[in-house]
């Protein structure tokens, strides 16, 4: 290999070592800020991480399973594709649209636009879910009028989600469902939580596979922080181009990260789900 090659690799290698770096200190700071201890994660939990399309729709961080069998009159419910795997941060999908308007102010309508536009160009699609309420809901007339079961979203609603309750109403909770309806991904989520570790999955490329893991009972709550710091710096350059970063893009990054952390911190707090985070390095 020569000099040049050599120390083009080094650079690449330099740089994935800074980012877990940069995303242990980021993680480090807000768990410590909301009160949530750090362990590695169990060796049981690790063969459910699998690698994902890109193309499967955003998913919650939800602990549950797709509804099975309303595929035909259910036009949302992609069972199907048994395979997906989209990646996984609070509120799907509205878990970035929150970040963005906790980091930037935009309005709501402008937030949606712009994650639509960055989506579109990136092939990526939008995504979050519904529930069955808790397997008290079979009708599927009344699954496509609703909008709730998304526990992130209920509490955003409820205004119950501190770093959010002056920022995002329960209207724009309302709106993002509309949205997602017409030009998303909106499956119905089966079941009781029966979530017991909390996951933050620092590893690119991967996501938790729950239809697998509920097989087994290990059903686990698990956000995908390093695909989002990806999604992250796209935003930040696409803000960049448009002329609308007030600062620096990495500092755009960055607050975005933290944001996306507090928000699943507060959301696990709102739903009594587990008091202590897995790191999956
Ligand atoms: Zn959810």
């Amino acid at each position: 290999m020569n000099k040049k090659a050599r120390d083009k690799t080094m650079e690449i290698l330099s740089n994935r070592e800074n980012k877990q770096i940069f995303l242990m200190k980021c993680l480090e700071e807000v768990a410590q800020e909301e009160n949530f201890p750090l362990i590695d994660l169990e060796e049981k939990y690790k063969p459910y991480f699998v690698s994902f399309e890109s193309s499967d729709g955003d998913r919650c961080v939800d602990d549950r399973y797709i509804l099975t069998g309303l595929s035909e009159q259910y036009p949302y419910d992609k069972t199907q594709n048994s395979g997906y795997k989209g990646i996984a941060l609070p509120g799907g999908t509205f878990g970035f649209i929150d970040a963005l308007r906790y980091v930037t102010e935009m309005r709501e309508d402008e937030a949606q636009n712009l994650v639509m536009q960055v989506y579109q160009e990136n092939k990526w699609l939008i995504g979050d879910h519904i529930d069955d309420e808790h397997g008290q809901i079979s009708d599927p007339e009344i699954l496509k009028q609703r909008n709730q079961g998304c526990g992130d979203q209920d509490k955003k609603r409820a205004g119950l989600i501190p770093m959010l309750k002056d920022i995002v109403t329960s209207d724009d909770v309302d709106s993002r469902f509309i949205w997602i309806r017409n030009k998303g991904f909106l499956p119905v989520l089966a079941g009781e939580h029966r979530a017991k570790i909390a996951i933050v999955n620092l590893k690119e490329g991967e996501t938790y596979c729950n239809e697998k893991a509920v097989k087994d009972d290990n059903y686990a709550f698990n956000f995908d922080l390093a695909e989002v710091e990806k999604r992250a710096a796209v935003f930040g350059q696409a803000l960049e181009d448009q002329d609308k970063l007030s600062g620096e893009k990495n500092q755009f990054i960055e607050e975005i990260v933290r944001a996306v952390l507090r928000n699943y911190f507060q959301t696990l707090k709102a739903l009594n789900g587990p008091a202590e985070i897995q790191v999956r390095k």
